[in-house]
This record gives C-alpha cells, sequence and structure tokens, in this order.
C-alpha cells in the first residue's frame, strides 16, 4: 500500500466538484488505515462516499478512502441479532444484505447514499427511522495515536442530523465498523409517512413486509431526488430549522399554512425546503449551479460548477431565508 500524491477529487463526490488531494489513499483493514496514519501526512480527512462533502478547495493532507467491508452477525438473541458491518460497506448493500436476511429496522433508510461509516457522524435519517434508532456500538480509530476506541450509543451523542463527530470529536476519528440491533421477528414497521403509506397503496400492498418497505422506500427515492450519477448533489444541504413557538406564530400571520412538526421539547421543526420556496429559489439557476426544481433543499450541480460557486448559492439562499423569515438556514453537508 503505497500513497498517490496531486490525485483528482471529482470521482470521489456525489456534487461532482473539482479539488485534489495532495495525498491519497484507500484503506481495506485498520491495519492499513494504521500504517497510513503513520506516514505522517496532516491533516488528514476519512473520505467514505463523499455524498455529504462539499469541496471548496484542494486537501493539503492525506485522503483516506476508507474500503473496509464485510458484514457479519456478532450476536443472536430470541427477538434481536446484532449484525457488524465495516465502515467501508455501501449503505445501501448494507441495507439491502439486511431485509434479504429479513432482519428489520434498516429498511426505511433504503437508498441513501454513501458508506457504513459515516451513518453515525450525522446519524442518518429518512421517513422516521434514524440511525441512532438500531445503533448499539461503532468501533474507530484515533487519528493522531492510531489507537483503536470503541463508543457506545450515550458516547455518540445523537441529535438531529448529528453526532459527537460533528461536534467535540469532528475530524479526531475513522470510525472502521459499525454494530446494529436488528429485529428477527415481531418487525415494528415505519410506515407513517404519507409518502409512504400512499405508495405502498400504489402497490397494492395493505399488509406490508420490510421487502416492501424497502422497496417503497427506493421507489419514492427515486421519483424525488436527482441521480448523482446524472446531477451531481448531496441531497439535503440545509437542516430542517427548530425553532421556538412565538417565531412560528410570528410566520403564521403572513402564511397561515406553514407547515411543521411539534417537537418533544415544545419547540417545533420548520421544513427548510418550504422556506427556500417562498423566497423564490425553487427551480432557480444560477451560472452551474441551482435549486433543485422537485425539492428546494437540494442544490445542484448543473456541470463544471466549482466548490466556491454551490457556496455562494448556499450563502445567498441563507441570506434570503433570514431576510424573510429571520430564521438563519444551517448547512447539513459538510464544506471543506
Ligand atoms: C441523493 C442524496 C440523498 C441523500 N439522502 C439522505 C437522507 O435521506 N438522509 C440522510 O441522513 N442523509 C442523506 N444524504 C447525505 C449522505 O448520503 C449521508 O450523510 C451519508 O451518510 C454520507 O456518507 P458518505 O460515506 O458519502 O460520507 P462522506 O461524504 O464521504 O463524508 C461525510 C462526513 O463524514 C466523515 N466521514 C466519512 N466516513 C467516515 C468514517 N468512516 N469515519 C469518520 N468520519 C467519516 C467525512 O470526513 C465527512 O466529514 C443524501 C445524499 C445524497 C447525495
Amino acid at each position: 500500500m503505497q500513497p498517490s500524491s496531486n490525485i483528482s477529487l471529482l470521482p470521489y463526490n456525489t456534487f461532482g466538484l473539482p479539488a485534489k488531494a495532495a495525498h491519497f489513499v484507500e484503506i481495506q483493514s485498520v491495519e492499513e488505515l494504521q500504517l497510513a496514519l503513520q506516514w505522517g501526512f496532516e491533516p488528514v480527512l476519512i473520505l467514505g462516499g463523499g455524498s455529504n462533502i462539499l469541496f471548496t478547495r484542494d486537501w493539503p493532507g492525506l485522503v483516506v478512502r476508507n474500503t473496509i467491508r464485510g458484514i457479519e452477525v456478532v450476536r443472536r438473541f430470541k427477538r434481536r441479532v446484532w449484525v457488524r458491518a465495516g465502515g467501508g460497506t455501501v449503505w445501501h448493500d448494507f441495507v439491502r444484505w439486511a431485509v434479504q436476511h429479513s432482519f428489520g429496522g434498516v429498511e426505511n433508510l433504503s437508498l441513501i447514499p454513501g458508506s457504513v461509516g459515516a451513518a453515525p457522524v450525522q446519524n442518518i435519517g429518512a421517513y422516521g427511522v434514524e440511525l441512532k434508532d438500531i445503533f448499539v456500538a461503532l468501533e474507530a480509530v484515533e487519528l493522531a495515536s492510531g489507537r483503536r476506541r470503541r463508543f457506545g450509543r450515550a458516547e455518540c451523542r445523537f441529535g438531529y442530523r448529528d453526532s459527537i463527530f460533528k461536534q467535540a470529536e469532528k475530524g479526531r476519528y475513522c470510525i472502521t465498523s459499525v454494530t446494529f440491533s436488528l429485529s428477527l421477528a415481531g418487525h415494528r414497521l415505519n410506515t407513517a409517512y404519507g409518502d409512504l403509506q400512499k405508495t405502498l397503496a400504489s402497490m397494492g400492498i395493505s399488509a406490508p413486509t420490510i421487502a416492501d418497505v424497502s422497496e417503497a422506500v427506493v421507489r419514492i427515492r427515486s421519483s424525488k431526488l436527482p441521480d448523482p450519477a446524472v446531477t451531481g448533489n448531496c441531497g439535503s444541504f440545509f437542516k430542517n430549522p427548530e425553532v421556538t413557538r412565538p417565531v412560528l406564530t410570528n410566520i403564521q400571520r403572513t402564511h397561515p399554512a406553514v407547515p411543521h412538526f411539534d417537537l418533544p421539547d415544545g419547540r417545533v421543526k420548520i421544513p427548510a425546503g418550504w422556506l427556500i420556496e417562498q423566497c423564490g429559489w425553487k427551480g432557480k439557476r444560477v451560472g452551474n449551479t441551482g435549486c433543485y426544481e422537485k425539492q428546494a433543499l437540494v442544490l445542484v450541480n448543473h456541470g463544471g460548477a466549482t466548490g466556491a460557486e454551490v457556496q455562494a448559492l448556499a450563502w445567498a439562499i441563507i441570506a434570503a431565508v433570514e431576510r424573510q423569515f429571520g430564521i438563519r438556514l444551517e448547512a447539513e453537508v459538510n464544506i471543506l
């Protein structure tokens, strides 16, 4: 295993943005990772599928692409099973594997791009399920020391598209494997989302299986989100803002139909896509970038865009929403 120099990262990020890594390596095991860390190139960036990264500049140190694969059952209980997957496993391959084995809990997270190792970083979520709902523990390697460390659930401090790996421990670990708890029997399917119910009904299914839910999610996502292989994007660019009730009441004066969801702490979540749409950005094109025509939350690369262009578009959208609604949107995507 040898590092390569001056490598284009364009094929390694789903936005399809140009950036270069001074040094680059693909690792297939913890031992290879530990060896690469001994080369001493700094700073180190751990890359999975590149589906949640906006490169605005070249990376001056070492980019480590995690391709530690493998899925195995590590414990079997009466009604549940613990499954460990390598951090470099493609997330949807893991979901497909679970569905094929009739292991439940992960089916709503079908077709989310990226790797297993990145999934805890932002506690990925979709259609009423989050990674934390099935999470047991993860193994990681500290980049500074090369030492292995296990993180339990509480230590990860999962939040909405958030964890300790986006906060205090940001950029300090490579997640090498994740262990999940999946149901063997008595699956508790989560089909409350309106879109999911409609799609299952259109498939003629009234008593869905895990595989049916997975298939419905795949259909919805394929019809709503741009395929990164065709149009560069990173999915939702912004988080949905969580605001206090007086902020909502204020917006309701001018927009009585503002969609919102109650949170357990008394605050409310407002869809960022709706706010952006009200500001007239949906489907708008600026140079080589733009706001996706079917979902304002998704910023796209129409071809030939740079990271700086996408970032400028994001800042313009943040400013517009803040002017009109007094809410400052926060990026979900990691801007580098
Ligand atoms: C079309 C589309 C739809 C999407 N839909 C959703 C969705 O529904 N829900 C959702 O939550 N997300 C969604 N995303 C975002 C993205 O898929 C997830 O955030 C995913 O987990 C990113 O995985 P990745 O391997 O591509 O991470 P990368 O983009 O490679 O990395 C993301 C961040 O994690 C760090 N990282 C990566 N791997 C590791 C590791 N092994 N150890 C430590 N740090 C690491 C990186 O340094 C970086 O900071 C979508 C993206 C796209 C393009």
